[in-house]
């Protein structure tokens, strides 16, 4: 390697990082390894590749490099989705342990909680993870397994307050897991903060073009990573090679992606403020959003998620999903494609997310051209709502 991570700004380690020793006629890029099985005769060494379940030569680039872009000195550990990650960090609460996490997490994170208190009689608080008070309040409750934190939430993009939440939690004897899926280890770097687990949708902006389902876990503790890395082995929700070789020649790209669709993203939101067929919007770019001062002082960018909310409440929202033609309207995020849904179309999602919330993940694609179709989709979902009746006029019909 020509630098050492540390020398090298993140734009550039998501370049470089991840690369094969440089040797006459070898390749520029780490090889795909299509193998579940490898050759080997008496006892194995420490390190020796043996059984794809357990690591591939494909897996180890992609994981040195999402540990130079977290800055970590342990090498991530990918797995075959996000929730197969999520899983892996839960998998360190004990049963009969307490976690507690945003309302607003993602909700399949919310749902696997559940699942933990009926399985493991884990004890699930929800909180509002902007409120810092209210979080070190049940910190201080009860003696307390895990805080898990998601900044900004996944859809409301609440932002935590994460270096007081790191000393909160281990004052209180926590682990501190960070769900850093929104932000991007070029957002903010969860373990620099002191954080003992970073856990990542891979599926999203790491390899960011709406290929691959991945997930990936990070950690600095050699004993978590350990155990992190056991629980992998033993449940084998383990990663495809092809998939990781994909993440890996996505994420070349990061930097790019990220400063293309948050700049992008600014300006929608800027201009949508000022929408007479929108209610509200959330962004933390905004000077008034709730978000925006934390955002300001502990993040780099404010992110390419945008939350809506249509005048003509849900059916308006729905209709604006109907009529956008560029921005497509599908789940999931932090693709080059621009994309839209309406999150409480699925009867899982939190209550406490407003019924006609939509929210946006902006893409690479040119200003201009996902406004012009925004603004005309926001225009055509008028037509959606009931017009209001003159006061009187047809009374008892
Ligand atoms: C999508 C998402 C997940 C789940 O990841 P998968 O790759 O879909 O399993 C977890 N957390 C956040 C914040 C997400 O957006």
């Amino acid at each position: 390697m020509p630098h050492e991570p540390a020398d090298l700004s993140p734009s550039t380690v998501a370049v470089t990082a991840g690369r094969p020793a440089r040797t006459q006629g070898g390749p520029l890029n780490p090889p795909l390894v299509l193998s579940s099985t490898y050759i080997s005769t008496g006892v194995p060494g420490p390190d020796e590749l043996l059984y794809a379940r357990a690591g591939t030569e494909t897996w180890q680039p992609f994981e040195e490099a999402l540990a130079a872009l977290e800055g970590a000195r342990l090498p991530g550990l990918v797995f075959g989705s996000g929730m197969a990650a999520i899983a892996a960090a839960f998998s360190l609460v004990p049963v009969g342990g307490r976690v507690v996490m945003p309302r607003h997490s993602y909700q399949v994170t919310l749902g696997y909680a559940q699942e933990l208190t009926a399985r493991s009689g884990v004890d699930v608080v929800l909180v509002d993870i902007d409120d810092t008070a209210a979080v070190l309040a049940e910190l201080a409750a009860a003696p307390t397994s895990m805080l898990w934190v998601e900044s900004p939430t996944n859809p409301m993009l609440e932002v935590a307050d994460l270096p007081a939440l790191v000393a909160g939690a281990h004052a209180a004897g926590a682990l501190i897991a960070v769900d850093n899926t929104f932000a991007t280890p070029l957002g903010q770097r969860p373990l620099s903060m002191g954080a003992d687990l970073v856990v990542h949708s891979v599926t999203k902006y790491l390899a960011g073009h709406s290929d691959v389902v991945l997930g990936a876990v990070l950690t600095d503790d050699d004993a978590l990573h350990a155990r992190v890395l056991a629980h992998r082995t033993l449940h084998g929700a383990i990663a495809g090679p092809f998939e990781v070789w994909l993440a890996l020649r996505g994420l070349r790209t990061l930097a790019l992606r990220v400063e293309r669709s948050q700049a992008t993203a600014a300006e929608l939101a800027r201009r949508l403020v000022g929408h007479p067929d929108v209610l509200e919007v959330r962004h933390p770019s905004l000077p008034g959003d709730p978000g925006h001062e934390r955002a300001a002082r502990l993040m780099n960018g404010f992110g390419s998620i945008i939350g809506v909310r249509p005048r003509g409440g849900a059916d308006a929202a729905d209709a604006v999903t109907r009529a956008v033609r560029l921005w497509a309207p599908a789940t999931s995020l932090g693709g080059v494609e621009s994309t839209l849904e309406r999150r409480r179309r699925f009867a899982t999602e939190s209550l406490t997310v407003p019924e006609d919330l939509l929210r946006l993940s902006v893409g690479i694609e040119d200003v201009e051209d996902v406004w012009r179709d925004l603004d005309q989709a926001l225009r055509a979902s008028r037509a959606a709502v009931p017009a209001e009746e003159p006061a009187g006029d047809l009374a008892g019909a």
